[in-house]
């Protein structure tokens, strides 16, 4: 095996709110690729932060009495709290209101402009009279020129998807104060993606090497138009400045003009990155030269693919650095078929989850049979959390600990029998009984289940474990150990040691497996059933061990999984009721 090196993003959360269960898909997702390609043998480092700057952060901390920076440290701590009880382990979480930041933005600024791909503008601007302020396209609301649909952002309409400018919009009124907005005339600075150069560079970079999905890759066609001439696109320049008030970086040699936080939200992940290399004496350059061989992997809500796979790898491409490998994007979350709602207590914080003692393990494996790797959106209905938990993780899997490890303990002194492994291992075809048959199975499948997991497809990778839980369960249906541990005929004996061995073999197997998904009762599993130290520093399963994992002897265990009672959705639900 190659060992691969992968720097790893989940996008920045904002930080003006916390986080619900629709951003948990995200870092769920990112966070069961990144552990199974650390157990793997890969080298990932996963960097995420908090996206800080802009206007609603600015207008939010004035509201509260308080300076934007104690703002954002507050939100970070309640962001990192959340992710770490749902078991996202980044290797670094940080922030974009940085040093690094600010001298990376800054020196990605200053490199556009050496080559011609910065250009200052004359633009009008709504401006809010009351407020004495330029307006944020988000913060000006109107009906949309394309449609007519009523109370629609400045920059891109819900209704039918248009994009637009927020002079455009009709009958304009600022959110922040309700007053009719003036169109006031404002220098801002442009990086001129409609540069042939650019056009060039995107058309060649987005449709090579699969890095982007299929649905993503259409899209991309459309916004950077098909044709050899670049000159034929219908991209954009992108405006990456905002005027004074505005909390972010202030522009090199522009004063009272600051970088739109869609700029240095992005570089926040580099400023993450350096962050970290410089805590743990790594190269910075090794990671994110243009000739680095690190792989560099985003993973994305499909709602910011335009800046992840247009703006983001020219600002890196232009800027001096490395473009992205690959762009990965995820759909949204719906709760029981409808858009999260906070009337109807669906807009669940996971703040709140935890704090209704749910297992955070039960939303990652409902989100892991959810998610294929496409762009489709998710539905977490919770009939079928309730059914899938108890089914396939109090029914299935924990239940072939608990069927078998007793009759360890009681009659074979916690020994499990090892001398089940055929030199040469468990080939399939070859000749064996069918105890090695079904441990033969497991190592037939994991391939394709590895393959799952790479292709973020773990709808498919729960699906396969699934078949080997009920593998399994079937095997102890048909070997009876209960009837084997009474029938007082020596000859059983050995043979209900050798049933039970392979079955809790096979369980150890199933936490290999499952580990992405379910970290911390896998790792509860080695330590409490079988006794066993991590495999290698925080991992406690790695996927070579589906070969044949060294378990020696059980323990005395409690309870690996509880089941989840629709009462506890119902009070999840009544807590998050809001207005
Ligand atoms: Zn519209």
């Amino acid at each position: 095996m190659t060992q691969r090196s992968i720097f790893l993003t989940s996008a920045l959360p904002y930080a003006n709110g916390a986080i619900h269960l629709g951003h948990l898909v995200e870092y769920i997702q990112t966070d069961i690729w990144a552990r199974f390609q650390r157990m793997s043998g890969h080298e990932l480092v996963y960097i995420c932060a908090d996206d800080t700057h802009g206007t609603p952060v600015m207008l939010r901390a004035e509201k509260e009495g308080i300076s934007p920076e104690a703002l954002i440290d507050r939100v970070w701590a309640e962001h990192f709290r959340d992710f770490t009880g749902f078991g996202v382990k980044f290797d670094h979480y940080y922030t974009t209101h940085s040093e690094e930041n600010r001298e990376l933005a800054e020196g990605i600024y200053k490199a556009l402009r050496a080559q011609g791909l910065i250009e200052i503008r004359q633009i009008d601007q709504m401006y809010d009279p009351v407020k004495s302020m330029f307006l944020p396209d988000r913060f000006i609301k109107g009906d949309c020129p394309r449609c007519g649909a009523a109370d629609q952002y400045g920059d891109s309409c819900e209704a039918c998807g248009a994009t637009y400018s927020p002079t455009d919009l009709k009958n304009p009124i600022s959110a922040v104060s309700g007053a009719k907005p003036e169109t006031r005339q404002s220098e801002h600075h442009f990086f001129k993606l409609s540069d042939p150069r650019c056009v060039q560079f995107l058309r060649q970079w987005a449709l090579q090497d699969n890095r982007l999905q299929p649905e993503a890759a259409n899209k991309l066609r459309e916004w950077l138009g098909s044709g050899d001439n670049p000159d034929e696109s219908e991209l954009g320049d992108w405006d990456i400045s905002r005027d004074a008030p505005y909390f972010g970086f202030e522009i090199p040699d522009a004063p009272g003009k600051y970088f739109y936080v869609w700029l240095d939200a992005p570089i926040g992940y580099y400023a993450g990155l350096k962050n970290w290399c410089a805590k743990n004496g790594r190269d910075f350059n090794a990671f994110t030269a243009p000739n680095s061989t690190t792989e560099q992997v985003h993973f994305i809500g499909k709602d910011i693919l335009y800046f992840h796979t247009l703006f983001w790898p020219a600002m890196l491409q232009f800027g001096g650095f490395r473009p992205p490998s690959r762009v990965y994007a995820h759909g949204f979350l719906t709760v029981d078929g409808a858009k999260m709602s906070k009337s109807r207590g669906t807009f669940i914080t996971a703040e709140s989850y935890l704090k209704e003692g749910l297992n955070p393990e039960w939303l990652r494996y409902y989100f892991a049979c959810k998610l294929n790797g496409s762009l489709e959106d998710l539905d977490l209905n919770f009939n079928d959390f309730v059914a899938r938990v108890n089914s396939d993780l109090v029914g299935k899997f924990a239940n072939i600990a608990s069927r078998t490890a007793g009759f360890v303990r009681k009659l074979f002194n916690g020994q499990l029998l090892d001398d089940a492994r055929p030199a040469g291992g468990l080939v399939a075809g070859s000749t064996m009984d069918d105890h090695q048959a079904l441990e033969a199975v497991f190592i037939a499948r994991a391939p394709a289940i590895a393959e799952a997991y790479e292709a973020r497809d773990t709808a498919r990778a729960t699906r396969e474990i699934s078949q080997l839980m009920d593998a399994v369960n079937t095997y102890i249906d048909q070997f009876k150990p209960w009837e084997l541990a009474k029938s007082g005929q020596a000859s059983d004996l050995p043979r209900l040691h050798r049933v039970c061995s392979t079955s809790l073999r096979c369980f150890a197997r199933l936490c290999v497996l499952l580990q992405p998904i379910l970290p911390v009762v896998c790792q509860r599993a080695r330590k409490e059933v079988f006794g066993l130290e991590p495999a290698q520093d925080d991992q406690a399963w790695l996927w070579n061990e589906i070969d044949w994992p060294a378990v020696g002897r059980v323990e005395v265990f409690g309870h690996l999984f509880s089941r989840v009672d629709r009462s506890q959705i119902d009070s999840l639900i009544h807590a998050n009721i809001e207005g």
